[in-house]
């Protein structure tokens, strides 16, 4: 017999599930406005992974070179490989300005150029004149420290608006009515062992990538895809999920990032012949090529032996001819990373790289607004209601195949921001909060409690372990059919080792052993449509390299095939079943009224 839990039940207009620059954007944006917001969080606030990221955040502000929104979008589209919805994008290109701006007067500590404006790098794949180039200055920085300014400004800004937090809360799952809106959270008070039940008229999930799904990452321990989880397990559909972006520096061993803000600074990739490859490779944009592109040209660098280091399996990334000056000011905290995980003085010596786990471009499926669509077969554009999501669990899609570089964190702002005022327009104040549907409440609570006394034999980090490897063996930087086929048997076979799992402390306080076992289910769900949604995929877009698919003028890419999106779900047994949406090719605005020209975004070849 399940043991019964009391709930301490709360009522909010909004619950946001996630304190990252998305959740903390969205919270903020809501408390504003008046609402009565509750922002749970499994971390403390300023420990969400946002607060690692180093290099900046892309707007056209035009502080340092010509640029203009219709160029950011271009990028993006080409950047997405042609994946990403239009609307969505030049939502994200016309909006990033305002958004930037608006982080300036919260307090964001922008570093700044000689006449006090918003100082600009540039960033991987960001050019001027619709990709013709040269490189556009976009990327705008609080020196390597980004994430860190932009996550305290928040989190501050939120508290001065009195959002009610609660921290080192741990989602469990979606309260889903029997109609299928969405009317709640539950959460584990980690601290005390209590459970929360929140009722509210609108849920936003901002709980970020699924990174720790693989072997080696940049992303926090905490990344864990506990947003796609909870929506596996309310029936709805993943998105886009075989698009999972290396990043081309992670520190070799440790796969700490070295962020691309290094090579904007002028540092760049050599092979053991000494040899700049990149020029080779993409003779325009050499090292700032797209991560995607960036990336398979280290590995097959390495893989036709023109690795360095002792097993000719890694590549240097140099700095070393930087005035040491410049290092200091705009890159001191990868110069102590790499000091620390490489044991590399950056002034005198190439910093030992490799491409890892960085980005899940897939997610959530969304609407600009960040309103989660259902999107099955006759209705793909259909509202969830009650449910939104935004940031890196998001999929609204601006990222498409490949995200580029430091669009991340203006997404989280832009849609974090354009939720809330959403959330304005839809949530009704003075509207009741809807009544928990008490079975949904049970099934939850069943669920906890048979992991929290699963008795089985194999210890979650032994599972977790053999999840990491296959997703690391078989869903890589390059993919064929036999390594993606291997890999949705080595996921069920997985999953059903999740049956004997050991949870060894019943306790419900601090009980780490069942935090992991929680979240080991939550990245199975992502993994495990990962693999599905890659080895159906037959053609090569993004970061979706199919070395069976790679010949014609795109490479491998079929438009005619397959630009359309993926969708997945899972069910309680492993099963993935997929489905497809179109891609949305219709910009917001018409040519006509000032939009973007519908030829510039045209598909065509994607070279750098
Ligand atoms: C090392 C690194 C550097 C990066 N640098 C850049 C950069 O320079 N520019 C750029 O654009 N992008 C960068 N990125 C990408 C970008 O930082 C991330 O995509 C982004 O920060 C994700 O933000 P988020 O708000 O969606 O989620 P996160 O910041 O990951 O926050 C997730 C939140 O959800 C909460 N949460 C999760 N699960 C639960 C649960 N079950 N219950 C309660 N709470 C939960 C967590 O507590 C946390 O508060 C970088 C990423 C990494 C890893």
């Amino acid at each position: 017999m399940a043991k019964s839990y009391d709930f301490v039940d709360h009522k909010y207009d909004v619950v946001v599930v996630g304190a990252g620059g998305a959740g903390l954007r969205a919270t903020l944006g809501m408390a504003e406005q008046g609402l009565r917001t509750a922002c749970i969080t499994k971390v403390f606030p300023t420990r969400s992974h946002t607060v690692a990221a180093q290099g900046g955040i892309a707007a056209s502000l035009q502080n340092m070179t010509p640029d203009s929104w219709e160029w950011h979008m271009y990028d993006t589209v080409k950047g997405s490989d042609w994946l990403g919805d239009s609307d969505a994008m030049e939502y994200l290109a016309r909006e990033a300005p305002k958004a930037v701006y608006e982080l300036e007067h919260y307090g964001v500590p922008f570093s700044r150029t000689e006449d006090g404006k918003i100082y600009q790098r540039p960033f991987g794949g960001h050019m001027q004149n619709f990709g013709e180039g040269p490189p556009v200055q976009r990327t705008c920085a609080a020196a390597d420290r980004t994430g860190h300014a932009i996550l305290h400004t928040l989190y501050g800004q939120s508290l001065r608006h009195n959002a009610e937090f609660y921290i080192e809360y741990f989602a469990l799952d979606l309260i889903m009515s029997d109609d299928g809106v969405c009317q709640g959270v539950i959460a584990w008070n980690l601290d005390d062992g209590t459970i929360h039940r929140f009722s509210a008229k609108m849920v936003v999930l901002a709980t970020g990538g699924y990174g720790r799904a693989y072997f080696s990452a940049t992303s926090a321990h905490t990344c864990t895809g506990d947003g796609g989880g909870m929506i596996a397990r309310a029936g709805l559909p993943l998105q886009d999920m075989e698009f999972v972006q290396f990043h081309p520096t992670g520190i070799y061993g440790s796969g700490c990032l070295i962020t691309e803000g290094a090579r904007g600074e002028g540092g760049y990739l050599v092979n053991s012949e000494g040899e700049r490859f990149m020029e080779r490779y993409a003779p325009s944009a050499k090292d700032l090529a797209s991560r995607d592109v960036v990336s398979r040209c280290m590995t097959m660098e390495i893989r036709e032996g023109r690795g360095v280091g002792r097993n000719k399996d890694h590549i240097f990334l140099h700095l070393d001819h930087l005035d040491p000056a410049l290092l200091a000011e705009r890159l001191p905290g990868i110069s102590e990373s790499a000091r620390i995980f490489a044991g590399v003085d950056v002034t005198k010596d190439p910093i030992p790289v490799l491409p890892t786990v960085h980005y899940n471009m897939g997610g959530i499926p969304t609407n600009y607004w960040g309103e989660v669509l259902d999107a099955s077969g006759d209705h793909p554009n259909r509202i969830q209601p009650g449910l939104m999501a935004v940031g890196e669990a998001g999929c609204a899609s601006v990222h498409g195949a490949n995200r580029l570089g430091s669009n991340s964190l203006i997404d989280l702002v832009v849609f974090g921001r354009a939720a809330a005022i959403k959330a304005g327009e839809v949530v009704d104040p003075k509207e009741a909060v809807p009544t928990p549907n008490e079975a949904a409440c049970e099934k939850i609570m069943a669920r906890f409690d048979k992991l929290r006394h699963a008795s089985g034999s194999t210890p979650t980090a032994d599972l977790r372990d053999r999840m990491q490897h296959a997703m690391q063996e078989d869903a890589a930087v390059f993919r064929t059919q036999e390594t993606l086929a291997q890999g949705c048997q080595r996921l069920d076979d997985i999953w059903s080792g999740m049956k004997d799992l050991k949870v060894s402390d019943r306790s419900m306080i601090w009980n780490s052993d069942l935090v992991e076992t929680l979240e080991l289910e939550n990245l199975m769900a992502n993994a495990i449509t990962t693999v599905y949604s890659a080895e159906a995929r037959k053609e090569s877009r993004g970061a979706h390299a199919r070395e069976d698919y790679k010949d014609g003028a795109f490479s491998g890419r079929n438009d005619e095939d397959w630009r359309k999106h993926t969708l997945a779900w899972v069910d309680e047994d492993g099963k993935v079943r997929l489905d497809y949406r179109g891609v949305i090719t219709e910009p917001l605005t018409p040519y006509q009224q000032g939009g973007i020209d519908p030829a510039k975004i045209a598909p065509k070849a994607r070279v750098y």
